[in-house]
Formats: structure tokens, C-alpha cells, sequence
């Protein structure tokens, strides 16, 4: 038997990371086994659709590089996998359900089941939810009710029959037997809405059942609605697929992962620079282990180790910290030119480069590869790492000049030999220039990063720069020193102005 399995998101909101995960789960196992993965569109709540999130989730698949053997756009045998393209379907199982009596109509007004909900609500009622009042309708009554809904172009809702005794077992291949009493399922729940709008549960099982889904792995949150789609599984007289629930995903705090935490959504992590094959590694390890001490592995590598059986009960954590030191493993393993493709759209949006970029653009961004490469942590960082190198440095504080404990007067004095220094300095070799600047700290009595300080802030314009000999390098001789006495100047006149 070929395993099948299906990705089956709700364009709702952008993706979510631990969507991303379930998504990569049931692509890995589906490519370790040998199978399909599927791609279906749940979009039958079409009050919390939206086109933005459909795009959203094609936009994630494709940075991913998650591509579909059966789905949107692709086709497949049993297409279409767009849930509101098919409506029909789901009519027509419906109304088959209620002719072999495991469902019927029900009439009821919003008005009525507005008031039963306030009943409920103010504790009148001792019942929970629907109260089943049109499932035992006699049949003169429910004809009755019929022609009084035709006679006004209306339609009932189709609810399904839930057992009044007796109780439903879930096997699931991580979880074990999950038993659940049919009393505790909630009474009778809609099926299909009377605007012929499936819900959830009719359209999951049905397209699960004619699409060959032979295993679900799906977020834990979901293990509630399976006790019922066993019983529409059994009603339809159809084989259940296999259940693989997925442990939760949680913060570093034990709390469901959320903004709280950090970003959530894949298009943040994309848009701050994670790289897909950092995203797809990382996340998989997330109640996932290959061994318990291997970390790195590319996706090819787990298209053939994934397994189901390796995946951890417990919740998985989220740790951002870790993720940010795996992608900057990431990054260190892209070849220079390879990074700074990937750099380029990151310094397009800041307005550094043109796009395309000029060829002075691309000879500066090829230099700053080397100079950044080992600090990224996010291609996002870059920016703000090398805005220097295209724009000018513009100081309106002098105070950022002065090291820790120096003083105006000392660093003014300082930048004045800095000046001669940075033009002395495009002559000489690294060992040279290194030197100079040893013995002049000697001779100030200060410490070499106090004559470095000022020269950094004054050339990069943040105190934490790449290399600063490199970086004085690439610039080249005339910003550079231009830099240095416009910081030297600046110094001067702080001091004459008493600051
Ligand atoms: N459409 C559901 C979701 O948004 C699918 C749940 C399932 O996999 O059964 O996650
Ligand atoms: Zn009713």
C-alpha cells in the first residue's frame, strides 16, 4: 500500500510555524515511505478566508521548496482539491447519510436556538449544546416541516446522529487508545449548513476517504474532533485512516507557542532572512530526533531518515535562540556568491542597492560577504551591519567618538593622530599598521581599543563594526580618511564648545 498524506491548511491567517511543521512532517514521511503528499484546501469557512492567505500558504510552500504530488493548480485523480470547489460532493454524502438514518434534518430557527443557548447559559437547562429536538421528529411532522421550508425557499441543516450510548475508540500511532463516551461528543453537530456549506468535520472525512488518505498526521489540537469522524467514518461504512497526532509546540515558558514568544507566522521568519533549509531543519528537529545527538541534516538526508516512530510525545519547544544559532550555521555553510544572492532582495528593501544593482553596488556587497558573514545571524541584519559602506556615516553626537573613561579632550587629541594614521595607512601592510597604532597607545598611556573606538565609530558609525582594517579596505583611502576628519573636526568643536 502507497502511504498518502495530506497537508489540509485553512487559509485563514498567514501560516503558521507550527503549520510549517505539519506541513514538513507529512512531506518527510510521505518521500521516507515512498508515497504522496497531497495538498487540500479546507476553505469552507468562507467568513475567515481570505485571498492574502491562500497566496500566504503557496508563498510558504514554495520557500520551503514543499511541493505537492496532488493538489491546487497541479491536479491529480481526484481533483479538485479545493474544498469550495466542491460542494456537490459534500451534498450528496450528506444526503446519504440521512437516507440510511445517521443524520437528519433539522429545522430549527436561529431564534429558537438562540434562546436555548441563553437557557444554557443561565443554567435552566441542564443540557450542552444542541438539544436534539428535530431528531425525533415523527414522520407527518417532519413532512410537514419540509414543505413549510420549501414553501419559503429555505433549506434545513443536516445534523449528524451522534450515539446516545455507547462510546468511540481512537487509535492513534503515538497517543495509544484514545476513548471518548458518545455522550461527551457534542450533541449532534451540523454537517451541512443550509446555505449547502459543508463543515469541517463532513468535508475532512469525505475528502480523506476519496482522496486515499492513508495516514492523518495533524496537530494534537485536533485529537477532540476524532472521536466523531470515526463515527462518520463508520457510518459511511469506510476504513479510518491511520492517526498520527502531533505533539503540541510550545514557548521555552511551557505555553502554547504565540507572538508572545517571538514571530509565528512563516512569512516573518522568511521576510527576517531565516533561510528555508535552516527553517526545515530546525523545525523538524522539534519533537522529532534522528539519534538524540544529530543536528544537522539536510532535506534530502531526511527524506530518507524521517520516521514516524522517532517523534516525541512530549510537546516540542521552540527556541528561538537555537534557531537563530542554527541559521547562522546556515549561513556560514552558503558559498560567498551563493550569500550574496541571497543578500541582495535584504539590502534592495532597505534602499542600499538598486535592482538591479548597479555594478559598483554588486562589487561593494561582494567585499562585505567576507566581513559579515560570520556574525549573521539573520540576513536581515545585514543592512544595518553595512550601511556604511553605502552611504556616508553621519555623526550628530560626538559623544559616541569617545571610549569608555575617555574624555573630549583626549579623544579629540586621539582622532587628530587617527587622521594621519588612516592616510598613512593604504600604504602599509596590516602587521605595519598594527604596529603604529601599538605604539601610540603606549605612548598615550591608554589601551589600543581607545585609539580603535573612535577610528571605528568615526568610519562605520556604530561601535560594533566587521574587522576594521578590512572594512577600512574595502571603503578605500579617500571616504575614509574624509571620515576620520569629519569626526576629528566634530570632536574639536565639542571640546571648544565646553562639552
Ligand atoms: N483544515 C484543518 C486545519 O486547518 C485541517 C485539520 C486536519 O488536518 O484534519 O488545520
Ligand atoms: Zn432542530
Amino acid at each position: 500500500m502507497t502511504t498518502r498524506v495530506r497537508y489540509a491548511p485553512s487559509p485563514t491567517g498567514l501560516q503558521h510555524i507550527g503549520g510549517v511543521r505539519t506541513a514538513l512532517f507529512n512531506w518527510f514521511f510521505a518521500k521516507s515511505t515512498g508515497g504522496k503528499f497531497i495538498l487540500r484546501i479546507e476553505d469552507t469557512d468562507r467568513e475567515r478566508y481570505s485571498d492574502e492567505s491562500l497566496q500566504d500558504l503557496f508563498d510558504t510552500m514554495d520557500w520551503l521548496g514543499l511541493d505537492w504530488d496532488e493538489g491546487p493548480e497541479k491536479g491529480g485523480p481526484y481533483a479538485p482539491y479545493i474544498q469550495s470547489q466542491r460542494f456537490d460532493i459534500y451534498q450528496k454524502y450528506a444526503r446519504e447519510l440521512v437516507e440510511k438514518g445517521f443524520a437528519y434534518e433539522c429545522f430549527c430557527t436561529e431564534e429558537r436556538l438562540e434562546s436555548l443557548r441563553e437557557e444554557q447559559k443561565s443554567g435552566k437547562s441542564s443540557h450542552q449544546g444542541y438539544d436534539r429536538h428535530c431528531r425525533d421528529l415523527s414522520p407527518e411532522e417532519r413532512e410537514r416541516k419540509r414543505e413549510e421550508f420549501r414553501a419559503s425557499g429555505k433549506n434545513p441543516v443536516i445534523r449528524f446522529k451522534v450515539p446516545l450510548s455507547g462510546s468511540t475508540v481512537m487509535e492513534d500511532l503515538l497517543f495509544g487508545k484514545i476513548t471518548r463516551k458518545n455522550s461527551d461528543i457534542s450533541p449532534d453537530p451540523v454537517l451541512l449548513k443550509s446555505d449547502g456549506f459543508p463543515t469541517y468535520h463532513l468535508a475532512n472525512v469525505i475528502d480523506d476517504h476519496l482522496m486515499k488518505i492513508t495516514h492523518i498526521l495533524r496537530a494534537q489540537e485536533w485529537i477532540p474532533t476524532g472521536p466523531l469522524h470515526i463515527l462518520l467514518y463508520n457510518a459511511f461504512g469506510w476504513e479510518v485512516p491511520k492517526y498520527c497526532h502531533l505533539p503540541m509546540v510550545m514557548g521555552k515558558d511551557g505555553q502554547k507557542l504565540s507572538k508572545r514568544h517571538g514571530s509565528t507566522s512563516a512569512r516573518e521568519f522568511r521576510e527576517n532572512g531565516y533561510l528555508p533549509e535552516a527553517i526545515i531543519n530546525y523545525v523538524t528537529m522539534i519533537g522529532w530526533s534522528y539519534d538524540d545527538k544529530t543536528e544537522f541534516f539536510t532535506k534530502d538526508e531526511l527524506k530518507k531518515v524521517f520516521s514516524l516512530e522517532k517523534i516525541n510525545k512530549a510537546p516540542g519547544v521552540f527556541d528561538y535562540k537555537k534557531l537563530d544559532w542554527f541559521n547562522g550555521q546556515y549561513i556560514r555553510k552558503l558559498q560567498p556568491e551563493e550569500l550574496r544572492r541571497r543578500l541582495l532582495p535584504f539590502l534592495q528593501k532597505a534602499k542600499l542597492c538598486s535592482d538591479p544593482p548597479t555594478a559598483k553596488e554588486n562589487e561593494i556587497l561582494t567585499g562585505a560577504v567576507p566581513l559579515i558573514r560570520e556574525r549573521l545571524k539573520k540576513l536581515a541584519d545585514a543592512p544595518e551591519m553595512i550601511r556604511f559602506l553605502f552611504e556616508g556615516v553621519h555623526l550628530n553626537d560626538s559623544a559616541s567618538l569617545i571610549p569608555k573613561n575617555g574624555s573630549v579632550e583626549a579623544t579629540a587629541g586621539a582622532l587628530q593622530w587617527l587622521y594621519r594614521f588612516t592616510q598613512a595607512f593604504f600604504g602599509r601592510s596590516d602587521e605595519e599598521n598594527e604596529a603604529a597604532l601599538r605604539e601610540e597607545a603606549e605612548r598615550r598611556g591608554v589601551k589600543i581599543g581607545d585609539l580603535l573606538h573612535p577610528l571605528r565609530v568615526a568610519v562605520t558609525g556604530t561601535a560594533v563594526s566587521p574587522p576594521i582594517f578590512e572594512t577600512m579596505r574595502l571603503l578605500g583611502a579617500e571616504p575614509v580618511c574624509a571620515r576620520v576628519k569629519a569626526a576629528a573636526d566634530l570632536l574639536n568643536a565639542a571640546g571648544r564648545d565646553g562639552n
